[in-house]
């Protein structure tokens, strides 16, 4: 599934995850919730958008049931090795401080550092930048993210970095959309980056 990035995915969120990850919020509540909504107008979208986002959640929950301690390789599924840059560690303190001196990407890590959650694309975005650009590698990611999430859950924060790596079960995954294809339309006014100026 290739997902369109714009502003809006940027903060499209129900922010229901804390709930799920915490489980004061049962997944089987939310999906009968939304089919008695069934029919209500202008919901269609929001409601597929949670349900397929529910559907991810689970085969995340059923991969580290299968692959177990394997989520955390730093070579996850495949044989790919660690990239060794020397300045691994220099690139990463930027990332997480948001100051890597590209304006999306430092604006969704300090939403991420000032309220411990940021939506589905903006952690694509952070987790791909991170990964492809500043060469570091995804381990040192998933555990900050790890640190900083309210809605932290194992399967979902470890399976969803290794395939942002690549290094996924889903290898092939399109999951993830194409950063560089779609870093114009994520937020062309700088209207999201104006409001998380650190
Ligand atoms: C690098 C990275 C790390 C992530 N780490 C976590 C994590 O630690 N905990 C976590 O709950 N989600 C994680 N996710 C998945 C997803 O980003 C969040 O669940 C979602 O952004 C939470 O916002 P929401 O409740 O508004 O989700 P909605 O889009 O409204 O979706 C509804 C529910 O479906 C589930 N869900 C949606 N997308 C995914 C997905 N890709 N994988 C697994 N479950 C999903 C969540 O429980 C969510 O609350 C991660 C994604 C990425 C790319």
């Amino acid at each position: 599934m290739q997902q369109a990035a714009t502003t809006k995915n940027l903060i499209l969120a129900s922010k229901l995850s804390a709930w799920l990850a915490m489980g004061s919020l049962s997944p089987r509540k939310v999906y009968w919730e939304i089919k008695k909504m069934e029919g209500v107008p202008n919901t269609k979208a929001m409601f597929n958008h949670i349900l397929l986002g529910l559907l991810w959640r689970d085969y995340f929950r059923f991969m580290f049931k299968k692959y177990g301690n394997t989520f955390f390789n730093p070579d996850g599924f495949g044989s790919q090795g660690l990239v060794d840059v020397s300045n691994e560690q220099e690139n990463f303190n930027k990332w997480r401080s948001g100051q890597t001196g590209f304006a999306v990407v430092d604006a969704v890590m300090t939403e991420l550092n000032q309220t411990g959650f940021i939506s589905n694309i903006a952690r694509q975005t952070a987790a791909l930048y991170l990964i492809n650009n500043l060469e570091v590698s995804w381990i040192f990611g998933a555990a900050y993210f790890e640190e900083k999430l309210i809605d932290y859950n194992p399967a979902s924060n470890w399976g969803n970095w290794a395939n942002v790596a690549g290094v996924g079960n889903d290898q092939k995954s399109k999951s993830v959309f194409d950063l560089d294809k779609n870093i114009k339309n994520l937020d062309p006014k700088g209207n999201y980056a104006t409001i998380w100026a650190s």
